[in-house]
């Protein structure tokens, strides 16, 4: 099963596109238990995660983000800036590891979005000069795959429906714009510095720690949010990824829809200014340390020469 999940071209050329299909356009396609390739494209997994897929499958093992990070992904670069993106684990033959022999799917009811829509890639596009993303879709053919030569007609629209990806779309919707976002920013969006990439994988799949980091004191202390926001992020996780991707907007972009506290920007020139203080202050004593060390090997070589043990002297 291959992942056409992420390609987000800039605008739209036909040189370097699929054919792109819409909501109404027919495709000929099914896939069942009889069918003579079943698991075959489970068998050649390579599934990138969105974070509403993350959430899901974390839910039904009953694991912390934490847990299913480390158990069930492999990370890899999403971006050429190098924008954190997982994909599911597989075993070394490739094939993946919710596959329960011959029944099938083990995680069935909870599939990520790529596993959903195949074999239709979804494609994010925002065409030049327009604000808003679109959503398009494409085919993916592959020799495997033999769900294409079934009797079976039917709109992408149908097709997704039946495969129940509008709630992941909702939720995940608004992620791919970002990277869409990132991506075809310009020189204007330069590459995210090492704390804005950790806050985005946070935010995108860690969500037990992007909780916490929410609701420390040190973020209630940059951002002025009402008691009744906070109480919602601690206990409905989707609020709780949705004010991620805002948080995200806020940082990478500076889009700012969360109220910073009226002494935020003084506090944290003060942080950095400190940070940077002790940072040069560690610097110099490295430094003459470094240079203390130098003098008394020195001194040390120049006196064993003196006594009569050094081991050029004939
Ligand atoms: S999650 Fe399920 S459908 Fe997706 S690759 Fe794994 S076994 Fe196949
Ligand atoms: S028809 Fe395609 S999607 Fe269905 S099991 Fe076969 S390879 Fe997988």
């Amino acid at each position: 099963m291959s992942d056409e999940k992420f390609d987000i071209p800039e605008e739209l050329s036909s040189a370097t596109l699929p054919t792109l299909l819409t909501a109404e356009s027919k495709i000929r396609f099914r896939c069942h238990k009889g069918i003579s390739c079943f698991n075959e494209c489970c068998r050649h997994a390579d599934i990138t995660l969105a974070p509403y897929d993350v959430l899901r499958l974390q839910r039904r093992l009953g694991m912390s983000s934490e847990e299913f990070l480390k158990k069930h992904t492999v990370p890899f670069q999403l971006e050429r800036d190098g924008v954190p993106g997982i994909k599911l684990r597989t075993d070394e033959d490739g094939a993946c590891l919710f596959l329960d022999g011959d029944k099938g799917c083990g995680v069935y009811e909870d599939r990520p979005t790529v596993c959903r829509y195949y074999p239709v890639g979804l494609l994010s596009m925002r065409e030049k000069g327009a604000s808003k993303a679109e959503q398009k879709y494409s085919l993916v053919v592959e020799e495997h795959c033999k769900g294409h030569d079934e009797d079976r007609e039917l709109t992408v629209a149908e097709y997704r429906e039946e495969q129940g990806v509008e709630d992941y779309d909702e939720m995940n919707r608004e992620w791919y714009e970002l990277i869409l976002k990132k991506r075809s920013g310009g020189p204007g969006v330069g590459r995210p510095n090492e704390m804005s990439l950790q806050l985005f994988f946070m935010a995108s799949f860690n969500f037990d720690m992007f909780r916490k980091f929410v609701l420390s004191d040190n973020f209630k202390r940059t951002y002025d949010l009402p008691q009744q926001t906070y109480d919602e992020l601690e206990q409905n996780e989707e609020a709780l990824i949705k004010f991620g991707y805002r948080l995200m907007r806020q940082v990478l972009f500076g889009e700012m829809t969360i109220p910073e506290q009226k002494d935020a920007w003084d506090r944290r020139v003060k942080e950095r200014k400190a940070i940077w203080e002790a940072r040069t202050r560690a610097e110099i004593e490295a430094r003459n340390a470094k240079a203390e060390q130098a003098m008394r090997e020195e001194t040390l070589g120049e006196d064993a020469c003196d006594t009569g043990s050094c081991g050029d002297r004939d």
